[in-house]
C-alpha cells in the first residue's frame, strides 16, 4: 500500500483527555447516552489539529473581538497556507509525483453551508477559494482547472507553490520514487480547525497539500465534507488528519458528529471513529489517523491510531497543546 510519510511529535506522551458529558440534541427519538443538565457552553473557543500555534492565535484574535467562527477558521488556517516552512499545507506544500503542488480545502458554516476545492494548482489560499465557492456559486465543490479559473475570476493571484526546499526534496525523491508511510516523522500536518464564536455558532475549515508524491489527480479526505470536516450547529463539529483514504471509507467527521448527536462526548466519539477504522484494518500499523471534535458546549476530544497527534486549544482561560490518546501505545 502506498502511503504518505507521517509526522513525529517527539516529546509525546499519551496523556488522557477528560471526557465530559454534554447535553445532546435528542432528535429523531435518539436517546442521549450521557446527558447532563449541568454542562455550560464554553465560548468563544477554537481548536486545531497539531500544534499550529500561530494559526490558532490568529483565529483567537478574530474570535476575541467578537468575530464570527467562520471568519476565525478561515483567517486561522490561512496562516498555515501562507507559511512556506509548513510543507503539508498551502504554498510550500510537497508536490505530487509529477512535481505539481495540488491543494485541497473546505469550509463549513453554522447554517450547514459549505464550499470545497480539490486538486487546485497555483493558488496559495485554497480555503478562501472554497469560501467563495460556498458564497458565490450554487455549487459545493470545484475541481482542478475549473476551480483555478474561478479563483482568478474572484481576484486570486497566480503563484508558484513549489519552493526551493520542496523542489530539492522532490528531486531527491525521484531517485527512488518510493512511496511508503513512515509514521510520525514530521511535526505538523494538515490543518483542520473548529471554532465556536460569541454567539455560540460553530464553523470549521480544513486545508492540505495532501499526501506528498501522491498520484497526479489524487484527492484525500480533507476537502470532502463529512470526511475531513463536518459541522452541525446543533451538535458539534469534527475534523481529521492522516491517511485520507481511511477517513473517507468511514466518512469519519460525519460519523463523529453523529456519535455526539447520540450522546457521546467528543472524546468518546473520536475513539469510536478510530476504532471503526481499525476494525477495517485489523492488525495494520502502517498508518496514522487523528480525529479532533468539539461539541456545542465547547467540550473537546481527540484520538489517533499511533501516539504523536496533538491539538491546540484556545479559549478564555488561555491556550495549550493537548496530546491525544491513541489506539496503539
Ligand atoms: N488527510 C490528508 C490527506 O489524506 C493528509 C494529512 O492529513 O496529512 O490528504
Amino acid at each position: 500500500m502506498k502511503r504518505r510519510k507521517f509526522i513525529k511529535n517527539s516529546s509525546l506522551t499519551t496523556a488522557g483527555i477528560a471526557a465530559t458529558p454534554f447535553i445532546a440534541s435528542c432528535k429523531n427519538d435518539v436517546k442521549p447516552i450521557e446527558a447532563t443538565a449541568t454542562a455550560t457552553q464554553v465560548k468563544p473557543i477554537v481548536v486545531c489539529t497539531w500544534d499550529f500555534k500561530n494559526a490558532s492565535a490568529k483565529a483567537w484574535e478574530v474570535l476575541s473581538i467578537g468575530g464570527s467562527a467562520l471568519d476565525a477558521v478561515e483567517q486561522g488556517v490561512r496562516v498555515e497556507e501562507a507559511d512556506i516552512t509548513n510543507e503539508t499545507v498551502g504554498k510550500g506544500g510537497r508536490p505530487d509525483r509529477d512535481g505539481n503542488v495540488t491543494l485541497d480545502a473546505c469550509i463549513m458554516d453554522a447554517a450547514g453551508n459549505c464550499g470545497s476545492v480539490v486538486y487546485l494548482k497555483n493558488i496559495a489560499h485554497p480555503v478562501s477559494v472554497a469560501r467563495k465557492v460556498m458564497e458565490e456559486t450554487p455549487h459545493i465543490i470545484l475541481a482542478g482547472e475549473g476551480a483555478e479559473k474561478f479563483a482568478y475570476e474572484q481576484g486570486f493571484k497566480k503563484e508558484n507553490l513549489l519552493t526551493e526546499s520542496t523542489r530539492k526534496q522532490y528531486q531527491e525523491w525521484l531517485k527512488t520514487s518510493e512511496y511508503e508511510t513512515i509514521i510520525n516523522i514530521e511535526n505538523h500536518d494538515t490543518i483542520g480547525m473548529l471554532a465556536i464564536d460569541e454567539n455560540g455558532d460553530l464553523s470549521g475549515a480544513c486545508t492540505t497539500s495532501g499526501m506528498a508524491y501522491k498520484f497526479g489527480g489524487r484527492v484525500g479526505d480533507s476537502p470532502i465534507i463529512g470526511a475531513g470536516l463536518f459541522v452541525d450547529n446543533e451538535v458539534g463539529a469534527a475534523t481529521a488528519t492522516g491517511v485520507g483514504e481511511e477517513v473517507i471509507r468511514t466518512v469519519g467527521s460525519f460519523l463523529i458528529v453523529e456519535l455526539m448527536r447520540q450522546g457521546k462526548s467528543p472524546q468518546e466519539a473520536c475513539e469510536e471513529g478510530v476504532k471503526r477504522i481499525m476494525k477495517k484494518n485489523e492488525g495494520r500499523k502502517d498508518f496514522q489517523i487523528g480525529f479532533l471534535a468539539i461539541n456545542k458546549n465547547g467540550e473537546t476530544g481527540s484520538y489517533c491510531v499511533h501516539p504523536g497527534f496533538t491539538y491546540r486549544k484556545y479559549d478564555n482561560s488561555g491556550h495549550e497543546n493537548i496530546p491525544s490518546n491513541s489506539f496503539y501505545s
